[in-house]
């Protein structure tokens, strides 16, 4: 493990040198919006676990349970602002522009910190979409009027995020491996790495040859195979990475 400076400098160098950057987002970058993360402190919902609620069958036996959980995220992402970490990355990519954006949020942070291309591989969660016709539409209202709500078809709606269980959006995940495959750099940022298959991804992006820095407060399950652990925040490590040497 670097210290702060020399793991910014040898993470620019390694970035300078790299025709094609990939970045992984997890729940962490956003932890400092003060959105709560999955685990770690503030990741309970009354008494219950992100598992308990966000799975199909969880919404197959009490979609209202299901639904206030997801109403009460929505109210505290909406109060939220993106932060110094997705601005640096939004500013990475005007400026590389082999640089791919992928997160497993469905905040929608990295939208409103200017990313324009964000590869959402667990959905988003100001998508609704109907579990009878199939339609979505966007709805960025905090607070829903109604749960759970409805299609103008009448049938029931679910947020459009990727439950525990179910398959990830193809087209999203293809050009996700297609761009960590081909990447020399990958950074893993603020995510625990054990949520598949995305947490997957490093080890298809070693096992292709690129370099691997992770940038999380914690020690993780990919920490120890990662070519830099930077043990630092993503408020605080991002923005160093965009200030020239
Ligand atoms: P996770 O909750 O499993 O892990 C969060 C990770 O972030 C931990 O390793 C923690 O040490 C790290 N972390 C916390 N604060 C940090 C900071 N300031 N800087 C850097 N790292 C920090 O999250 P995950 O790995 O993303 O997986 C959980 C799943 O939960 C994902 O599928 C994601 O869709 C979903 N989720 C999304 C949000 C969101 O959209 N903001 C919030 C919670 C969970």
């Amino acid at each position: 493990m670097l210290s702060g400076q020399a793991a910014a400098a040898t993470v620019r160098e390694w970035m300078s040198a790299a025709a094609s950057i990939a970045v992984l987002t997890g729940a962490g970058i956003s932890a400092e919006s003060g959105i709560p993360t999955f685990r770690g402190p503030g990741g309970l919902w009354r008494t219950y676990r992100a598992e308990d609620l966000a799975t199909p069958q969880a919404f197959a036996r009490d979609p209202h349970l299901t639904w206030e959980w997801y109403d009460w995220r929505r109210a505290v992402i909406a109060t939220a602002e993106p932060n110094a970490g997705h601005l640096a990355l939004a500013e990475l990519e005007r400026r590389f522009h082999g640089l791919t954006l992928i997160t497993q949020n469905v905040d929608g942070l990295h939208d409103r910190a200017g990313s324009r291309r964000v590869l959402k591989v667990h959905g988003d969660l100001w998508i609704l979409r109907c579990t009878a016709c199939a339609s979505e539409w966007r709805d960025l209202r905090p607070s829903l009027p109604h749960l759970p709500p409805t299609c103008d078809c009448g049938g029931m709606a679910r947020p459009g995020v990727v439950w525990f269980g179910e398959g990830l959006p193809e087209e999203t995940w293809n050009s996700a491996v297609t761009a960590v495959r081909g990447t020399e750099l990958l950074l893993v940022i603020g995510t625990s790495a054990v949520v598949y298959p995305v947490g997957g991804l490093v080890q298809l992006a070693q096992s292709a040859g690129a370099k691997v820095v992770e940038i999380n407060v914690a020690e993780t399950p990919v920490s120890a195979m990662v070519d830099l652990a930077w043990r630092a925040s993503a408020t605080i490590a991002l923005p160093q990475l965009i200030q020239s040497a």
